[in-house]
């Protein structure tokens, strides 16, 4: 028997915000812009209290809380945290499968210290005063025997809150479940789930595999198993990066364009940050956009020299996602990647640069 945790941050971005600016403490925030065309990148526990919701247009939320405060995205503060939480995930196990910048699977069968299997509990309790401790944030975590029960138990308790789903007890934790809360089961199929009478896990369960397959194809067999509690997917642990890209995927989906740059510009910080530890300089910069429908979009520019500054990678990925806006709809997750190394010198611009950020 596996023991998964699923780590979760409460209220990502706005805590930050929070954390970071004391008059905000307990107040409806959006982090977001209150622009005509804005969305809400994330709400507040405050401001959710009003209806407030992630991706929901500004002006919606301004008009469900008149007195919501609007606070711009910080990408990199987000990203440093994030890496701060991954290192103290790291004390644990090797097998840690971040989903965003503030949710991880952890598989913690075999930890690395030494704390009894059966305490997976005690395990998730450490870690997330450790998270406290340190970042000065909350998460909340679920621990089970697989990724689906764990990711439905840590929103269980949230926020700051944790819940375990022991062996056996899948099945009925989802008896009582709607369809819509099943990870990898949205609205469309909900809704078509709906007509057919499966309302909640228990209908679902109620389904043999051949009924569900003929009606939804080849996820089927995945929501017969989630139904009864099971998911063999195996927690994938993030290969170490050796390549000069960087992408982030947003908490949810973006269509402000200076949010978007915003996260663009975050990206090619880190690319600029791995060229350097690396000395390794390229002539292409790629920007990768992929939208709500995981349709995607890339953009590239080649330079006769190699890159040679950060500013210049900054201003190139902007003006690179720029010529994909206006947007038909929202980004779910942006990348930034240099290519094309080449065995020539650096070319003094480029040494002096380096001398100056050395
Ligand atoms: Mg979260």
């Amino acid at each position: 028997m596996r023991k998964i945790i699923h780590i979760d941050m409460d209220a990502f971005y706005a805590s930050v915000e929070q954390r970071d600016d004391p008059t905000l403490r307990g107040r409806p925030v959006a982090v977001g812009y209150a622009a005509k065309r804005g969305v809400v990148a994330a709400a507040s526990y405050a401001a959710r209290k009003f209806g407030v919701r992630s991706a929901m247009p500004s002006i919606t939320a301004l008009r469900k809380c008149p007195e919501l405060m609007f606070v711009p995205p910080r990408f990199e503060v987000y990203r440093s945290v994030s890496r701060e939480i991954q290192a103290i995930f790291a004390d644990y196990t090797h097998l840690v499968e971040p989903l965003s910048l503030d949710e991880a699977y952890l598989d913690v069968t075999e930890n690395l210290r030494g704390i009894p299997t059966a305490a997976a509990t005690a395990t998730a309790t450490e870690i997330r005063s450790r998270i406290f401790a340190q970042t000065g944030l909350t998460a909340s975590a679920g621990i089970s025997y697989n990724k689906f029960l764990a990711k439905l138990a840590s929103n269980h308790r949230k926020p700051n809150g944790q819940f375990v789903i022991p062996p056996g007890m899948g099945a009925a934790f989802v008896e009582a479940l709607p369809v819509g809360k099943f990870h990898g089961v949205g609205p469309v199929t909900a809704e078509k789930m709906n007509r057919l009478g499966i309302r909640v896990g228990a209908d679902l369960r109620a389904q043999s595999v051949a009924f569900l397959q003929q009606h939804f194809g080849k996820s089927g067999p995945w929501y017969h198993a989630i139904a009864h509690g099971e998911d063999d997917r195996p927690v994938i642990s993030d290969r170490p990066r050796k390549s000069s890209g960087s992408e982030t995927t947003f908490e949810s989906d973006l269509t402000d364009c200076s949010a978007i740059e915003a996260g663009v510009v975050a990206m090619a910080d880190e690319v600029w940050t791995w060229c350097q530890k690396a000395n390794a300089f390229g002539r292409t910069v790629t920007v990768k956009i992929k939208y709500a429908d995981f349709r995607q979009a890339t953009r590239s520019r080649s330079l006769s020299a190699t890159v040679a500054a950060q500013v210049i990678l900054r201003n190139i990925s902007i003006d690179l996602v720029r010529s994909v806006f206006p947007l038909a709809q929202g980004v779910r997750l942006v990348g930034v990647a240099v290519s094309n190394f080449g065995e020539k010198e650096h070319s003094s611009v480029e040494q002096l640069d380096l001398a100056l950020t050395a």
